[in-house]
């Protein structure tokens, strides 16, 4: 349910941005009625799709789901259930935003930049971590299940977020929340932020944080004296890959977009850090 909400906290999409979509859908052969809605796409393909289905392939080199996404969400729900080889293929349109497609003489490449919300289960059975119980396979039901998704792919995902089940007294007693309009509002200041950002130093309009090239990214989001020690001292900690470390600053700069706050500072930096963790609970052994 919250992946199908983000797309209602996201800015509408301008005008360049809708004709890419409707490009695609038309080349896919997905334009419905030939209306064209300002609403981010929503993609949320089975777990059996497949490579073709989820890249793009087929005798006509359709676009696949990550294009049918692009300047979108793209929904995997129960990612470990996906072929390894499906998600494997998931590696390359995230890091470049595109998705090229070999044919024998020739490559197609479509656009593909999109936002990737996975969902999983901790364990096969589903319940390892809930209080009081014990899985029946012991502790091989949460490392097995998790092992279904490689390294390289874990660490392109940026925010690692338990959500522990919900009870009746939760839906009896909802907490003080904010509505999507108040929430989109801030989204839209802070991608105007970036906007702004990138354009200054030369990148077209619109490009955000996620999609920051390695080599502006010292201009862009270069932390505080506190924030920098703090980075360092989890970088080796945590053992966090290069392309990890680049990832967590482009989350802590968007923290402070979010924020209205020009300087990456140690808060920011700290939760961006704290994303990149799983709970004790669900770790796998
Ligand atoms: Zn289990």
């Amino acid at each position: 349910m919250l992946a199908q909400r983000l797309p209602s906290l996201l800015p509408p999409l301008g005008p360049r941005e809708l004709l890419d979509v409707s490009m695609i859908a038309s080349v896919a052969g997905e334009l419905s009625e030939g209306r064209l809605s300002a609403r981010r796409p929503f993609r949320a393909p089975h777990h059996s799709a497949s490579m073709a289905a989820m890249v793009g392939g087929g005798q006509r080199a359709r676009p696949g789901e990550v294009s049918l996404a692009h300047h979108g969400v793209l929904f995997l729900d129960e990612l470990p259930e996906f072929t390894p080889a499906v998600l494997d293929s998931l590696r390359q349109p995230i890091e470049t935003g595109e998705s090229v497609i070999a044919r024998a003489n020739h490559r197609v490449t479509y656009p593909a930049a999109f936002q990737l919300v996975a969902a999983m289960n901790p364990c096969r059975c589903g319940m390892a971590g809930e209080p009081g119980h014990q899985c029946a396979r012991g502790p091989r039901c949460v490392s097995d299940y998790q092992a279904r998704l490689s390294g390289p792919l874990l660490d392109r995902i940026d925010l690692r977020v338990d959500v522990p089940a919900v009870t009746a007294l939760d839906l009896i007693q909802p907490g003080p929340s904010e509505d999507s309009v108040t929430v989109r509002a801030r989204v839209e200041a802070a991608r105007l932020l970036q906007s702004r950002r990138y354009e200054a130093l030369g990148l077209p309009a619109g490009t955000t944080n996620a999609r920051c090239p390695p080599d502006r990214l010292e201009q862009a989001a270069a932390p505080d004296q506190a924030g920098v020690a703090l980075l360092r001292d989890a970088a080796e900690r945590m053992r966090l890959s290069a392309r990890a470390y680049h990832r967590v600053l482009k989350v802590a700069r968007t923290i402070a977009d979010l924020a209205g706050a020009e300087t990456i500072g140690r808060p920011h930096l700290a939760e961006a850090l704290s994303y990149r963790s799983l709970p004790e609970r669900l770790q796998a052994a």
